[in-house]
């Protein structure tokens, strides 16, 4: 029997799935927040040159002049990475491991990409928060607003950076700014509802290009791992792969690029799927 085999056959055993995620993963289908890279130049140069901007996460950081200039960067960005996002095979691959199992997902990345390839959005915590909602920036009420509706119009009207007053959005309450959504308790509450109900069941837990250094994804899903006995935990990273010795018996690594290892990890499910059902 192969690794892979005997990856695929823990993961066939499996009762149900939790999924972390982070950059790693976001990265294999194309987004990169850290890169200073020509995708970035290509796509918001003029940001670049205007407000010194040099990766996507400066501009997520950024301490807009005015909100006509921070909902130009942000309509560009949500509308290139997330309305015109249309799936990609990681989230296809995944699926295929997932094989109709319950599944949650935790995940770093904020741009949607899980819900918007299908995945159930009240399987989803976003825990650094998400592109496709917004709140009120100072805090006024909890309620939440979905972000990608105003994307289209905001983007199509942008100019000279900016887009036009008429078009930022507004607290509809007192009035002031908006923020992107942070992260939202009812969503933890349902992973950690999930966690409890898979308590002593055969939970895998499938970790996607995170950081062997991750305190906010990683370290807590490795705790998990040592405190369930019947967990089997899988770790796909490039270059980075950390398994601490005190989980390292039900604990598999796999180095590489994120987008080869969901393959060949996927083919070899479905392949051992036909002999075990
Ligand atoms: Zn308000």
């Amino acid at each position: 029997m192969t690794r892979y085999e005997e990856i695929a056959k823990r993961i066939c055993d499996a009762d149900a799935v939790l999924i972390g995620a982070s950059n790693g993963l976001s990265i294999s289908e194309g987004l990169h927040i850290f890169a200073e890279d020509q995708a970035f130049g290509d796509i918001f140069g003029d940001f670049k040159e205007r407000y010194g901007l040099y990766n996507i996460l400066s501009g997520l950081l950024a301490r807009w002049p005015s909100q006509e200039a921070k909902w130009a960067f942000l309509s560009r960005l949500i509308g290139h990475y997330s309305i015109g996002y249309t799936g990609s095979p990681v989230m296809d691959q995944i699926r295929d491991i997932i094989g109709g199992r319950p599944y949650f997902v935790v995940t770093s990345n904020g741009e949607c990409h899980f819900e918007l390839a299908g995945y159930d959005p009240d399987s989803i915590y976003e825990i650094e928060g998400s592109w496709g909602e917004m709140q009120c920036a100072r805090g006024c009420h909890d309620l939440r607003y979905p972000v990608f509706p105003l994307i289209p119009k905001m983007a199509a009207a942008e100019k000279d950076c900016k887009v036009p007053s008429a078009l930022v959005p507004r607290c509809p309450k007192c009035g002031g700014e908006m923020r992107l959504g942070t992260s939202d308790e009812k969503a933890q509450q349902r992973c950690q509802d999930f966690i409890g109900k898979y308590h002593g069941k055969r939970l895998l837990i499938l970790e996607l290009g995170i950081g062997w250094r991750n305190q906010l994804i990683k370290a807590p899903l490795m705790d998990l791992v040592q405190r369930e006995p019947h967990a089997v935990y899988i770790t796909v990273n490039k270059g980075e792969i950390y398994i601490p010795d005190v989980i390292r018996e039900k604990s598999y690594g796999l180095d590489g690029d994120v987008t080869d290892v969901l393959k060949l990890l996927s083919d070899t499910v479905k392949e051992e799927r036909c002999v075990c059902g």
